[in-house]
């Protein structure tokens, strides 16, 4: 039996899509990602980028204030045990993911927790493979994979990757070896600001190294960390080397000053990378028209069509420019809306 709409991916777009599409009477199936080592690694597990955040202050609907009782009913207890506790400035990125999924699950969404690894869009109905390899066909898909966390490529950062080089601050910011200890950040985005504040709250000073002389990041973002005694900038400066041993994980961090070619090793117990995002797109084989810099492109103005038909892109996946919650969101939306007319046109639904 062919499905009426698949959306692999566990976003905001995701989870918005499948609130559109189940509510359209779709019954829409979602490929929310694996939970394995490689996507722990790499930051693609389930429920997307979000997840890997604390406080969400920026996703209309959530202000600050006391959520619990609200997420308590809302949430089912079983996941909610699972939830870093609410802190009480806004909804955290974990807390507002399990919303979106538990609110598409309300709607009938059916959600497989695994991958989809290889794509046949040739043909319709268009057939996608599982990582635990089966196959599942549908009449209209829709690629809402997000994107994951870039490093530098060196091979010291390979090196001590999860001992002491991370790119998820609240995933690892706690841990034993970075606590009292320097942390060096490497970045000038809002994640980077992001990263670096909250690892204020173990490191005894966060160095922030950025190649230019002017963050990239939000205003509001730029005034917190140049405003944190805690946060030391390190301007114009790269990453050179991450410094460790077997026996501790890393030490130190080389930096380069780029303006003057001067070196200085840090003494630093962790090296945190926050140097953009790589698009979800491995998977798709080829088999959707990406843009120069590898986003599924949006072949129509202001609509999230692909260069196949049926197939459609919301988020990050297809969005270099916007990248926040809200957007990701609202092209889940718009994407459920496309595939729905696009069905109806082909008297399918
Ligand atoms: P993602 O959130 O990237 O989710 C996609 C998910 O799909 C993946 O994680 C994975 O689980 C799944 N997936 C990937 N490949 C496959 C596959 N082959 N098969 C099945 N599933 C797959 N934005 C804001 O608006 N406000 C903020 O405060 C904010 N804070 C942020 C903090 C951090 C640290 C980061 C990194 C980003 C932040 N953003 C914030 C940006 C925001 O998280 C993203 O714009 C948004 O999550 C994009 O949503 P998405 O649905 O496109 O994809
Ligand atoms: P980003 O905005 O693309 O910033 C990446 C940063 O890394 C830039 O400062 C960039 O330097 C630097 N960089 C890139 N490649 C590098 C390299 N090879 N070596 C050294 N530095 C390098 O990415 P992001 O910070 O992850 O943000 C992604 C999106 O998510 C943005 O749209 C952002 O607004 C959103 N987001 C929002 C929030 C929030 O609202 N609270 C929090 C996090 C993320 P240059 O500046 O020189 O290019």
């Amino acid at each position: 039996m062919s499905e009426n709409v698949v959306i692999i991916g566990s976003g905001p777009a995701g989870w918005a899509a499948a609130i559109y599409t189940a509510r359209a009477n779709l019954t829409p199936l979602v490929y929310e990602g694996a939970i394995t080592e490689e996507n722990q690694t790499q930051g693609t597990l389930p429920l997307g980028q979000l997840n890997l955040t604390t406080e969400v202050e920026n996703y209309p609907g959530f202000p600050a204030g006391n959520l619990c009782q609200y997420l308590d009913s809302a949430i089912e207890t079983s996941l909610r045990s699972y939830m870093a506790p609410h802190l009480g400035h806004g909804v955290s990125g974990p807390e507002l993911m399990e919303l979106m999924r538990q609110q598409a699950k309300n709607f009938g969404t059916r959600i497989v927790t695994d991958d989809i690894v290889k794509v046949d869009f040739k043909a319709r109905p268009f057939k996608l493979s599982t990582r635990d390899g089966k196959t599942v066909e549908a009449a209209s898909v829709i690629v809402a994979t997000g994107a994951r966390a870039n490093y530098l490529g060196l091979p010291s950062e390979d090196r001590f990757k999860n001992r002491g080089v991370s790119a998820c601050a609240v995933c690892d910011g706690a841990l034993p070896r970075f606590r009292n200890h320097a942390i060096v950040v490497i970045g000038g985005g809002d994640s980077a600001v992001e990263e670096a504040t909250y690892l204020t709250k173990f490191g005894k000073v966060v160095y922030m190294v950025h190649r230019r002389d002017a963050l990239r990041a939000s205003k509001i973002m730029q005034e917190r960390a140049l405003s944190n005694p805690k946060i030391k900038m390190k301007w114009n400066s790269a990453l050179e080397e991450v410094l460790g041993d077997d026996t501790n994980g890393v030490t130190g961090a080389r930096l380069k000053n780029l303006k003057t070619g001067a070196t200085e090793n840090v003494e630093c117990g962790g090296v945190f990378l926050a140097i953009g995002h790589t698009p979800n797109t491995a998977f798709l084989g080829g088999q959707l028209a990406l843009t120069d810099k590898g986003y599924v492109k949006w072949t129509t103005p202001a609509r999230t069509y692909t260069s196949v038909e049926g197939v459609f892109a919301a988020g990050d996946v297809a969005d270099d420019y916007y990248r926040q919650a809200i957007t990701a969101a609202g092209t889940g939306c718009m994407s459920a809306l496309d595939a729905e007319r696009w069905l109806a046109a082909q008297g399918t639904h």
